[in-house]
């Protein structure tokens, strides 16, 4: 099949969605209900995030990502990435999960370094570990060759740890250098920021895609969680217009997609973007209200399951 780097560099607009590992097994099957629904919208392709404390050794179980993303590909029949921080693992338990997921089928990965596994804020540089998701990049082309496509995270207003912007975009280059071959971002409020970024990136060679990660704001304390995690800060205007409406579900959800229907817009028209990737939160109303409202969605009547099983399909237990 097509690489996903190939269909985005090829043009024509597309989209994708990001769900998280659920807790329970009941979650991971409400999860996989509502995968198998957005993917009638055709997105180009589906990922998985990482939990830092689940899968190693865990991969067989329903709630993990390694098993979420093979259930993704084989039973839903989506273009799949699987997302692996490398922060705190060792090389020997990274190849493994590598090997875990070319089993399974899987082609596309996200390669970060994660946060620290234990909650505390400070992260300690580990003499001879893999430090940064440039190192598990290198790891993953040194292991693999061309195997996987590999996409890294990008941070339109530098990531929060570097000690300046500058600083963190040469480090992004060197993830590109060392063999990713597109960005995906961190979200942002304000189509600019993401424009302004995408252009200082090309200033200083970076010249693979680059794609938006968008949030559409859902519920009040889940937009408070997130800012608080990704340590970002919200601009006043939107503090100012949800900090009234912050007890009307209905209300924060219509805002968060009038406000990504905005930015997807403005991007999109802007012609640097041909795709937009969404943060779902693992739901589906509002990502796919918004897809409808900038024409991204695309109903595939023929869509029928269960999907072919692939032979390299690995069963979770
Ligand atoms: P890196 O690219 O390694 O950068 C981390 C910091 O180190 C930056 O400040 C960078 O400038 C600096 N740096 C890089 N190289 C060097 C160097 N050689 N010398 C000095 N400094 C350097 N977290 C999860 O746990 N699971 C997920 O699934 C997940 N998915 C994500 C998806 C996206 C799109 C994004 C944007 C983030 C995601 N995260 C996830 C969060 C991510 O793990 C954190 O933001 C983490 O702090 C950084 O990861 P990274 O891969 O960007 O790190």
């Amino acid at each position: 099949r097509d690489r996903i780097h190939k269909k985005i560099a090829k043009g024509g607009n597309w989209f994708s969605l990001e769900f998280f590992p659920p807790r329970t097994e009941n979650g991971a099957v409400n999860l996989v209900a509502r995968i198998e629904r957005m993917a009638h919208g055709k997105p180009l392709f589906c990922d998985i995030t990482w939990h830092p404390a689940g899968d190693p050794g865990n991969a067989e179980k329903p709630t993990s990502s390694t098993c979420i993303a093979g259930t993704m590909l084989n039973y839903c029949g989506v273009e799949t990435m699987l997302h692996i921080t490398c922060c705190g693992q060792t090389e020997e338990t990274l190849k493994e999960i590598l090997q875990k997921a070319r089993e399974m089928g899987i082609r596309n990965l996200m390669a970060l370094r994660g946060d620290p596994p234990d909650g505390s804020s400070t992260w300690n540089y580990v003499e001879g570990g893999l430090n940064y998701a440039t190192d598990l990049v290198r790891l993953i082309r040194q292991e693999h060759g061309d195997y996987f496509v590999i996409c890294v995270a990008g941070y339109p207003t530098g990531h929060p740890d570097c000690s300046s912007y500058a600083d963190d975009l040469k480090h992004l280059k060197e993830k590109v250098d060392a063999g990713a071959d597109f960005i995906i971002t961190q979200l942002f409020f304000k189509a600019e920021t993401f424009i302004k970024f995408a252009s200082d990136c090309q200033q200083i060679g970076i010249d693979c895609p680059i794609i938006p990660g968008v949030l559409p704001i859902q519920a009040y304390q889940s937009l408070r969680h997130i800012v608080k995690l990704s340590r970002l800060e919200v601009p006043q205007e939107i503090i100012d217009t949800i900090n009234p409406i912050k007890e009307n579900d209905e209300a924060i959800r219509n805002y968060g997609i009038d406000q990504a229907v905005s930015i997807s817009k403005t991007l999109l028209q802007s012609g640097i973007v041909n795709g937009i990737h969404f943060y779902t939160l693992n739901r589906d109303v509002a990502t796919v209200q918004i897809l409808k409202r900038i024409g991204l969605w695309c109903e595939d009547p023929r869509r029928v399951l269960p999907f072919k099983p692939t032979a390299n399909h690995a069963r979770c237990k």
